[in-house]
Formats: structure tokens, C-alpha cells, sequence
């Protein structure tokens, strides 16, 4: 009944929705500099009826669009940001950027369908409250500069999501799949050290050395990492070395740090102890220390509740049905522009997701056409995604579904190059419909909606502190 409608009313925008995604596909927009796509979703958002507020929280390209009024509000998250350097023709199995187009990056997260498929979602639950009106509201929430990080940890922290009942959202990737895991909680800070700059051979009394103390620094935390979670990793670079004369006493010096854990509370706790560290070295060496928080993310937290309900809704929905030309296309994908030890890897890969047995099937038709089971006991992804922030602010729920040939890894040309193909909107749309579906319970199903929310309290304790301080303003121009 439900899938039947959300079906209809999905199909029937169908033109609609692969359009927004294909013309967001050919924008391929960078973090914040979504400009043409935010302004395409607030012209078909308003066409569709919804109400539209674009610049939300100091980012220009955020936006969100409601439909409905009151309780329960249901919120769907979506992205449109685009990678570096990743233009690509759609689906060309070479390495071919966008011809005649200057603009060199690309959408390799498929991103252009993340968003589409939220907005298709959006669009079936719109046209549930037009004929259940007072059931609730769906807002679709525009999130920029996934990528770079941080769109939704600002929204979150800046109160954009505030009275927002659940949230629901998915990834473009190449298996069908409930998101069940957790990723990482991290954050990114510079440590700039300040000397005094001297001759070195002739007076290096009067010199007090930057580098040294970024060395220190980078020595002390080599100590440090013996006394932490094994789970949590401590990443750095030097930015700035002061200078390339040996024979100048450097006078400053900048030490990009990252520290990922698993939860965002044991992220402050390692990050406070590699403070100290900074301000060790600052006074082994006479210099000063000052550091900038760069960005932060918190873990992300699947809400179980809804996860497991928006697994059966994939089951009753099942994989799209893809035909020939599309695994004629994911053969070629596979087959030639794979290495030959890559494709050794994905080969076992396969066996071990399908079974030895059924290697040869799957490397006929090598585009995933199941719904993988709900797992609970994976590991935390090793990433790091904005969508944690959020799960800390409303219980969420997330799933994946096929855009691309089994075996593709995002952030890849061959990931861009699937994003407008025919297989990649049947995976776009038929997400769109599990999220609709999944929302339209909610706004049945109030005893569901407590549920997921008891335990969201139960994880959260309903607090969420920002790992971005107030005053860290969004980085726009980056
Ligand atoms: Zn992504």
C-alpha cells in the first residue's frame, strides 16, 4: 500500500528528480561553493510548494524547505558537494575530464544523487501530508561542504536542526546496505609556534627556534601515543617550517594535527593532552604557542530503531532492476579499468561476500542486486562524516544503495564517471523511495518515533557539544 504510493508519487516526478541530479553532476560544486546547485533546489522547491529559506547558520549555500505544519517533524539531510580535480564524463571507462568545461573537479561521492534522492524522498512525503494533511512536516535540509566537513556540525551546533523529530538520510556507494556502523569523531587544529629569529652561527643566544619546538612537539606526542586508546590515531604535517636557511634561527613555525577516535569525548580528552604537549614544547624551547581549531566532526551514532526499519523497507522494496546495458556497463567498469592486482583484490572481496561459488556470476553481472542484512557487530568505519553531528542532535538513520559497479571506491574518477548513468538513477530513486517510505511511518507511527528517541536520549543523554566553538566562523573561501 505504502510502497505503492510512494512509488507513484516518485515516478511520476521521476524526470524531475534525474534532471536536478545530472544538471548537479555537470555544476560539480566544491564545498560552499555550491552556488548554481543551491540555487537550482531553491527554484525547484518552490515550483514543487515547498517553503524555501536559503543561508542558513553563516553558510550561504545551506538551505532548508518545509512542507506541512506541526509535529512530527521529519528531516532529511542533503549534499551536493562536489571533489577536487575529479571531472569526468559520465559514464566513460576512461579517464576523460568534461570536455570544454574549465571546471576540474567532479562529483566523486555522487553527491549529485545523495541530494536528488533526498529531495525525491521529500517530494513523495509532500505528497503524503497533501492528502493526510496535519500529519506533520518534512523539511529538507540543504547541507554544504560535506566534503571539506563541517556543514552539518554547524547547522547542528548553531541550532538549524533544533525541533526536528528524526532524520533521514543515505549514500550513493556500491552495495545496498543499512548503515549500522559508526565512523569516527575527529578534529583538525593548527599549532603555530612563535620565536625569535637569529643568526645561527653568530648569535644564536639572541635565537629562540620555532622548529624546535614543532619537533618537540612532534617527539612528545610520539611519547603520547603509547598512553591513549589503541582505536584513536593522532595524524601531522608540518605547514610551515619557518624558513629554508639552516643558518637562520627559524622564527615560526605551523603544525597541522588531526586526532580521530571513536567517540567524540575521548577525541577532547586526546586533543586537551596534545595541547599540553604543545605547550610543553613551546616552554622546553622559549617560544609561544597558540592554536586554531580547524574543523571538527563527531562520531555518528545509527539510531537502531529506525536503522532497522528502514532495513525492511529496503527489503520490501529490494535492489532496482538493472538491465543489460547496465551490466554491460559495470563488466567494463570492472574489467578494464581495474589493475590487475586491484582486480585481484575485488575479486576477493566477492568471495568473501558471496561466496567462491559465485564469483563467475558476479563478475558477469558485477553490480550488487540484494539487500545485504542488518549487521550490528561491524567495526567503525575508519572516516569521518557531519551526519555524526547530527545523529547527536536527532536520533538518524542512513542507508546505501548501488550507484556503481561492484568494487568502485568513492573519491575515485570511476565512481564520478558512474553519477549520471541510467544504473546510478535507478539507485538514486529507489533510495528516494525507502526514505520516503521510512519518513511517511513516522508520521503514522508515533509510538516508533518515541521509541527512537528514547534511545537516542539513551546514547546522548541529549547533550551535544560542538567540537567547533561558537566562534569559529564557517570557512567559506577555503
Ligand atoms: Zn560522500
Amino acid at each position: 500500500m505504502m510502497k505503492h504510493f510512494v512509488t507513484q508519487a516518485i515516478e511520476e516526478k521521476k524526470d524531475l528528480i534525474v534532471n536536478v541530479s545530472d544538471q548537479i553532476f555537470d555544476f560539480a560544486e566544491v564545498g560552499f561553493h555550491e552556488f548554481k546547485t543551491a540555487d537550482l533546489y531553491e527554484k525547484v522547491l518552490k515550483e514543487e510548494g515547498f517553503q524555501v529559506e536559503m543561508g542558513l547558520a553563516g553558510m550561504p549555500t545551506a538551505f532548508k524547505a518545509a512542507y506541512g505544519e506541526g509535529k512530527p517533524v521529519i528531516g532529511l539531510l542533503a549534499e551536493y558537494d562536489a571533489l577536487p580535480e575529479l571531472s569526468q564524463i559520465g559514464g566513460c571507462t576512461e579517464r576523460k575530464p568534461r570536455p570544454e568545461d574549465p571546471n576540474p573537479d567532479g562529483h566523486g561521492c555522487g553527491h549529485n544523487l545523495l541530494g536528488a534522492g533526498t529531495f525525491a524522498a521529500a517530494l513523495a512525503m509532500k505528497k503524503y501530508l497533501e492528502e493526510n494533511p496535519g500529519k506533520g512536516t518534512v523539511v529538507l535540509f540543504g547541507c554544504p561542504s560535506e566534503e571539506k566537513g563541517n556543514g552539518k556540525t554547524i547547522m547542528a551546533r548553531d541550532g538549524i536542526f533544533d525541533g526536528v523529530d528524526a532524520a533521514l538520510t543515505w549514500h550513493p556507494m556500491a552495495v545496498n546496505e543499512a548503515w549500522t556502523v559508526s565512523t569516527l569523531a575527529n578534529v583538525s587544529v593548527f599549532f603555530r609556534f612563535k620565536g625569535v629569529t637569529a643568526h645561527a652561527a653568530a648569535a644564536p643566544e639572541q635565537g629562540r627556534s620555532a622548529l624546535d619546538a614543532a619537533e618537540l612537539m612532534s617527539v612528545g606526542v610520539n611519547y603520547l601515543r603509547e598512553h591513549i586508546i589503541p582505536e584513536a590515531r593522532i595524524h601531522y604535517a608540518y605547514r610551515d617550517v619557518g624558513g629554508i636557511a639552516p643558518n637562520v634561527v627559524q622564527g615560526r613555525s605551523c603544525v597541522h594535527y588531526f586526532v580521530r577516535a571513536p567517540k567524540s569525548w575521548q577525541v577532547q580528552e586526546i586533543y586537551k593532552r596534545v595541547i599540553d604537549v604543545a605547550e610543553g614544547a613551546a616552554k622546553m624551547t622559549g617560544t609561544e604557542m597558540t592554536y586554531e581549531l580547524y574543523a571538527g566532526l563527531s562520531d555518528y551514532i545509527p539510531n537502531k530503531v529506525l536503522t532497522t526499519v528502514m532495513h525492511e523497507y529496503m527489503n520490501e522494496v529490494g535492489a532496482p532492476e538493472y538491465d543489460e546495458d547496465d551490466f554491460a556497463m559495470a563488466r567494463k567498469f570492472l574489467l578494464e579499468t581495474s589493475t590487475e592486482s586491484e582486480l585481484e583484490a575485488k575479486k576477493a572481496n566477492f568471495r568473501k561476500m558471496f561466496g567462491a561459488d559465485k564469483l563467475d556470476e558476479v563478475l558477469e553481472h558485477p553490480i550488487h542486486t540484494s539487500i545485504l542484512p542488518l549487521d550490528w557487530h561491524g567495526a567503525p568505519m575508519a572516516g569521518s562524516t557531519d551526519v555524526g553531528d547530527a545523529s547527536y542532535v536527532m536520533p538518524t538513520a542512513q542507508l546505501t544503495m548501488a550507484t556503481s559497479t561492484l568494487g568502485t571506491a568513492s573519491h575515485t574518477w570511476q565512481f564520478t564517471a558512474h553519477g549520471n548513468t541510467p544504473m546510478a538513477h535507478k539507485g538514486m530513486l529507489t533510495a528516494g523511495k525507502v526514505l520516503a517510505m521510512t519518513g511517511i511511518r513516522l508520521f503514522e507511527d508515533q509510538e516508533l518515533l518515541a521509541k527512537a528517541r528514547e534511545e537516542w536520549m539513551a546514547e546522548t543523554g541529549g547533550v551535544y557539544e560542538c567540537p567547533i566553538p561558537k566562534e569559529v566562523k564557517p570557512r567559506l573561501n577555503e
